[in-house]
């Protein structure tokens, strides 16, 4: 598996897949894409390399965060997401 040059991304790509989301490896100037597992279906393109590597992390989990998650309930559907995001760290900044 691919990994991302840059550890704030790493760190981005890692917190969606707790979420269940799936990372598609890309070629070209993205590096990759994100999928959400709920059927909202969301997308979120990782660039490689972003002028602002920390700043775009900070977007990807946001944008995970936009997640409207399950319209219906996914947890009633198997519950794979065991309630690890208690702990998850509240982003407080908001990006310019
Ligand atoms: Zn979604």
């Amino acid at each position: 598996m691919a990994r991302h040059p840059n550890k704030h991304i790493r760190e981005a790509i890692r917190y969606a897949e707790q979420h269940g989301w799936t990372l598609r490896i890309s070629r070209g100037h993205a590096f990759g894409r994100l999928y959400c597992p709920h059927p909202c279906l969301c997308q979120i393109g990782v660039h490689s390399t972003p002028r602002n590597p920390e700043g775009h992390a900070r977007w990807l989990r946001r944008e995970i965060d936009k997640c409207p998650k399950p319209i219906g309930g996914a947890a009633a559907a198997g519950g794979a997401e065991d309630r690890e995001s208690d702990e998850q760290d509240q982003q407080e900044e908001e990006q310019p």
